[in-house]
This record gives C-alpha cells, structure tokens and sequence, in this order.
C-alpha cells in the first residue's frame, strides 16, 4: 500500500478504530465497502474529509451519500438513513452494479442481500441472515452462519493479515 494511502488511513484510524480498519480493508480491496452511518456523528465529517483527501491521491475509492439520492420530501421508513455514507472500492464493484445497489436503496429495499453484497459478505451467511448463530470472532463484522464457517475464517484471515501489515492489533471486534 502507498504510504500517501497509510497516513490518511492512520488519521482515521485516531479518530475512529473501526472506521480506520474498515477503510484499510476497503482500501486494499479485500472489502468491497462499507458504511459512515450518522452514529459518527460529527466525527464523520473528519472521516470524509479523510476519503477525500484519499481520492485525490488517488487511492481506488469513493462514496456517496444516501442524502443525494432520496429526495427530502420522501418518506422515509427509518428517516436515520438518510443521513447514511457509502464508501466503496471502484475497482471491487462496476457502474451497473452500483447502480442496482443505489436503486436498492431508493426504493427501500436494501435487504440482506444487497447489504451483504455491498459489504462483501460470505454468500452462505448472507443466506443464513438472520437465522445464524451469533458469532462474531475476531476481525469480522457479520454473523458467522457457523462456528466454523470456511469463507469466514478464509476472510478473517484475508483481513487480519491486511490489517496486522500496518496495525499493532492483536485481536479486534468491528
Ligand atoms: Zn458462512
């Protein structure tokens, strides 16, 4: 990874662990992408300025914005979502693709699946969602459909690899 790429991701990573990790993840395109949501608050705002920064170096990354999608006069089911940011890895997912996601989302209709494809997911839990026991072991962020679920422990290992390259993390919980 560019160091120009690691410096801007290290600022994330001060101002929000998880949020770091999951751009380094994303970054590196062992994630597809992942979620600012309005939990952040206005740390947010310092995370965007971040991603960014990270696009203008070039990083292969962008995102956008639930709020430039959804009209203001629409009714929204859960109104939080609106102010929700999705950052993706341009080279994880094609225009068509995105598309679909973002017209998921319009329509409200962002289930299991179009999430667990946004986040790259392993396809046997997607499935299993929500009937899956919950297991979250370390480095990962979706509930295993089992203990010993191969694709899982496969990308908790793609991940921790990534993340141990550049971070003195022994074992972290997203
Ligand atoms: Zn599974």
């Amino acid at each position: 990874m560019e160091q120009g790429f690691l410096t801007i991701i290290k600022e994330v990573f001060n101002i929000n662990k998880g949020k770091g990790l999951e751009l380094l993840l994303v970054t590196e395109g062992v994630k597809r992408g992942d979620l600012l949501d309005w939990t952040l608050l206005k740390k947010r705002k310092k995370i965007l300025l971040n991603i960014n920064d990270l696009m203008s170096i070039g990083a292969p990354i962008t995102y956008f914005k639930v709020s430039d999608l959804i009209d203001k006069s629409t009714d929204l089911t859960i109104n939080y979502l609106r102010k929700n940011i999705f950052f993706y890895n341009t080279s994880r997912a094609t225009e068509p693709e995105i598309q679909d996601f973002k017209q998921a989302i319009i329509e409200q209709r962002a289930g299991k699946k179009e999430m667990g494809w946004f986040y790259e997911y392993p396809e046997c839990c997607i499935q299993a969602y929500p009937f899956c026991i919950y297991y979250l072991p370390e480095f990962t962020e979706w509930r295993w459909c089992r203990v010993d679920c191969k694709a899982s422990l496969l990308k908790q290992e793609q991940y921790k690899k990534v993340i141990q390259e550049h971070f003195k993390i022994d074992t972290f919980q997203f």
